[in-house]
Formats: structure tokens, sequence, C-alpha cells
């Protein structure tokens, strides 16, 4: 086996993206996951491609955000044409739906800071709920209105998982399953990973194993402290297609099904689901979209995000062991594009991205949670 110049730790989508966009970039890469027994945000989120708040205290995250959603129709085109799999982007811009208006006015505050702080070209629309049930026909009567971003969008996840990983492997990434890194050391001018009996060596590695990334970066002096968050969703059977844009909570597939969902809760590594949080989510998807309420649920999972201290990303470079990296978002479909394209470039060894400062590992003590 030749030995690959670089070695990417976690198979989530943060680690396919990055591991397929080294290999568009010509490195040598391999893939170690740990395999079915870790937990795995990127097997259980909303898919949306998510642009409308996002960046509230953090300009360089709005901005960062903004760049993904911009690249994103390159990556479909490119995965679609490398593999034949459609990831279902669909970007006709969000809903974010508010049920009163304090809601409606808070969002609108986080907007007009966004606004503010990058510049007139942010794009955004207030609604009042006449204007609302013009453009979502389905609206519920009890909504305050709305905001809507052109920007927004969103993909079928599963899809994106596939595609990435069948277009890295394609590109000539080595995929290692039931891999699970436990040790990561110096040996001459690259590194060793090892764990269960098994290792792999590499000039650089970039560490996107999620919550995984937590104990194994601090073995590199890296303060990657992050937290799971879980989110619960429910999907409904197949219905004749009522939403043509995706929202904040609700999401119509293009398959017809409907993914209720954008719960949170520290609730440490429990990744199942509670009777209240469904309830909850139920209730406030039936007043949004009154229709729903007739619409059989047949799917429900939990699913822990895995969140910083402040909710932004961390990328960062090991000052200790150089050539180490570690990459972890909360957003990895959202961001999925951007890592592909910018962030995989710098990792290769490239120009450092525009604003990637501000998602430094020693940033804290100085952010409000925002996300
Ligand atoms: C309910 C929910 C809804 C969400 N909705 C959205 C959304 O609408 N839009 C959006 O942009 N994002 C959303 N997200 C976030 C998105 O799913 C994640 O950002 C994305 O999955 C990226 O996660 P990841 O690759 O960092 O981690 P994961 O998907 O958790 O993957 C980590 C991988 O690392 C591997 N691993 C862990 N430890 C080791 C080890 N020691 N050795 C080897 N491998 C290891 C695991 O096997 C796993 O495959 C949502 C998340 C949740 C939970």
């Amino acid at each position: 086996m030749t030995t690959p110049r670089v070695c990417v730790v976690g198979g989530g989508l943060v680690g396919m993206a990055l591991a397929y966009g080294l290999a568009c970039a010509g490195e040598s890469v391999c893939l170690l996951d740990q395999g079915d027994v870790a937990w795995r945000a990127a097997r259980g989120n909303f898919g949306l491609v998510w642009v409308q708040g996002k960046g509230v205290g953090l300009p360089a995250y709005a901005r960062w955000t903004r760049t993904s959603a911009a690249l994103w129709p390159r990556l479909a085109q490119n995965l679609l044409a490398q593999t034949g799999i459609d990831v279902q982007l669909r970007q006709p811009g969000g809903f974010q739906l508010c049920l009163d208006a304090a809601e409606l006015d808070e969002e609108v505050r986080r907007l007009n800071w966004l606004r503010d702080a990058l510049g007139s070209d942010y794009r955004f629309e207030v609604l009042d709920l006449p204007q609302l049930q013009r453009r979502l026909p389905g609206a519920g009567p009890t909504l305050a209105g709305a905001c809507y971003c052109p920007d927004d969008g969103h993909v079928n996840p599963l899809l994106l998982l596939r595609a990435l990983s069948t277009a890295m492997q394609q590109r000539g990434v080595s995929l290692y399953t039931n891999a699970n890194v436990q040790r990561i050391e110096r040996v001459g001018e690259g590194y060793r990973l090892s764990g269960e009996g098994r290792e792999w060596t590499a000039e650089r590695v970039v560490l996107a194993a999620g919550l995984g990334n937590r104990e194994l970066a601090a073995q590199v002096g890296l303060n990657i402290e992050v937290q799971p968050n879980r989110g619960q969703i429910l999907v409904t059977e197949r219905i004749a297609p009522f939403l043509h844009y995706p929202t904040s909570y609700v999401r119509q597939t293009a398959e017809g099904s409907v993914q209720l969902g954008d719960s949170h809760e520290a609730v440490g590594l429990d990744d199942g689901v509670s009777r209240g949080v469904m309830s909850d989510l139920a209730q406030r998807a039936v007043r949004c979209f009154p229709q729903l309420a007739s619409a059989q649920v047949v799917r429900t999972w939990g699913a822990l995000r895995v969140l910083s201290p402040d909710g932004y990303p961390i990328y960062q470079e090991s000052r200790e062991a150089p050539g180490v990296f570690a990459a972890t978002c909360h957003s990895g479909v959202t961001l999925a594009a951007a890592h592909a394209f910018v962030l995989s470039p710098w990792l290769a060894g490239g120009a450092a991205p525009d604003d990637i400062a501000a998602f430094n590992d020693q940033r804290f003590k100085e952010s409000s949670h925002e996300g």
C-alpha cells in the first residue's frame, strides 16, 4: 500500500467533503471512519443549505456561509457529473416562519444586524401574514409572518453523503471503515494514527471526527471542546407537493414526505426521542401548515449536533504538531461546498482562506452562542 499524503479522520459530512476536496486538488488521501458505533450527525440531519440569520455576532461566519451557499450548485453539478447521483439541491430561497410578533421582531433585528455588518447586499424580505400567505398559500392563519432569504435552499443529505463517498473513492481516496483512531504520534516528517491494533501514516492529518474530535485534538494541543446537542426529527408519509420552499421548521422532500424539526436539547450522548419534544414539533408544524394535521408521521429519530462553545466552526492547525488540522462545525450540509472547494486547498498546504483566523480554537471567552 502506498502511504497517502493526507489522512482524514471521520467519515461524516465534514470529513467526506474535505476528503473529496483534497482529492479534487490532486492529493493522495485516505479516510478513516469509526463505523456504526459512532455518533453520526451526518445521517440524522434536516438537509437545509441555510444562510438566513447565520453569523449574528460573527460576520466572518455569515460570509463563510454565503460563500458555501454560492458554491453549492457547483458541488451538486460536480457530484452529479462524476457519480450520477442527484443530491436534489434546490435553492429557491427559504422562509423563517415566526409564530408571534416577538419572534418576528427578533428575527428582523438579527437580519438587520447582519445587513449592517455585511453591507447592504445582505438580502432578505420581511413578510406580514397576508404577504406570507400569498407566497406560501398553505401557511397557517395564526402565524405572525416570516422572513424570506433568497439564498436559502435544501438537499437530500443522505444522497449527499452517498455522492461524496462515491465521488471521493472514484477520485482515489482510500476509505477504511471500522477504523477507530485512538492515538496520534509524530514519526519522522509525518504522523502515525493508530487504534485497535491497526495503524496508518501520513504527512498531514485532518481531524474531522465530529464529537470524536475533542479527544483526538487534545493529543496535539488543540482545544476542540465540542458538545452534543440533540435534535429530533419527525417524518410524515408522502403527500402531494404543497411546500415548494424550505422553511426552518418544515420542509417537503422531493419524494413528498415532510420533515418536521429544529429542536435543541443538551442531553449528553442520548440520541433517542421524547414524547414531549415530538409533540411540540408536531404542534408547531401544524400551526405553520394546518394541512399537516391529517398527515401520518411514519418515522422519528434523534441525532446529535456537534456544537462548539460559541456555536461557530473551528478550523485550526495544531501549533504543536504542524500539518495536523481540526475541522468541526454544526452546519456540515450548508458548509459542504466551502469545505470541498475553499477549505481543502488550505489543508493541502495552500493559502489560508479569508477570515480563517476567526475560526481559531482560542476564541471562546469573547463570543456568545449564536451559530
Ligand atoms: C438534528 C440535526 C439537524 C441538522 N440539520 C442541519 C441542516 O439542516 N443543515 C446543516 O447544514 N447541518 C445540519 N446539521 C448538522 C450536520 O448534520 C453536521 O454538521 C454534519 O453532519 C457534519 O458532521 P460531522 O461530519 O462533523 O460529524 P458526524 O456526522 O458526527 O461524523 C463524524 C464521523 O467521525 C467518525 N469518528 C468519530 N470518532 C472517530 C475516531 N476516533 N476514529 C475514526 N472515526 C471517528 C464517526 O464514525 C462519524 O462518521 C444537523 C444536525 C443534526 C443532529
